[in-house]
């Protein structure tokens, strides 16, 4: 959903955005399985346009343990402070807390929540917190048997030299 600058003067009382319902675009957004669904709210904040609300997609994501691909769903918050007198080509400017970007014309309001949900993203996502991961010494999904492997012969490595000493 796109708001032109004019359009955030010209409503005192700030415009109210209900992000439902878009398809999730194709490329690097692939991870996102579901429309961003969420809330925001744009008002005039000065001679600048403040942009706050949450926003919430469902993801499909590799767990960093056992691997297995599983649906994760990330949330943000997020508040933002544009000027529109700030050229883009100059980019932003960090005045106190806030980060002031530039706003060209009109305001992408999904696309603000797109990026911070992407910034979201974990590094290293779990299936489950406990998550029990691979063996690493015969690589079977410890959540779904034990494999029995000794918890000595960790490394298959020191397990090969340990042999050797024996022999
Ligand atoms: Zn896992
Ligand atoms: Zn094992």
């Amino acid at each position: 959903m796109r708001i032109t600058v004019q359009e955030i003067f010209q409503a005192p009382a700030g415009v109210a955005v209900e992000l439902r319902g878009s398809v999730p675009p194709e490329g690097e957004d692939a991870v996102f399985i579901s429309p961003v669904r969420g809330r925001a709210w744009v008002r005039a904040e000065g001679g600048r346009v403040r942009l706050s609300g949450e926003a919430t997609v469902e993801v499909r994501q590799t767990c960093a343990r056992c691997l297995r691909e599983f649906v994760g769903t990330i949330s943000v918050q997020v508040s933002e402070l544009f000027d529109p007198a700030l050229r883009p080509e100059w980019g932003g400017a960090l005045e106190e807390e806030d980060f002031v970007f530039p706003l060209d014309g009109e305001l992408d309001v999904e696309e603000v929540f797109r990026q911070h949900l992407l910034l979201a993203l974990p590094h290293a996502p779990l299936c489950r917190p406990d998550c029990a991961g691979l063996c690493p010494v015969c690589g079977a999904d410890r959540n779904v048997a034990s494999c029995g492997c000794t918890p000595l012969a960790r490394d298959p490595r020191l397990a090969l030299l340990e042999r050797f000493r024996v022999e």
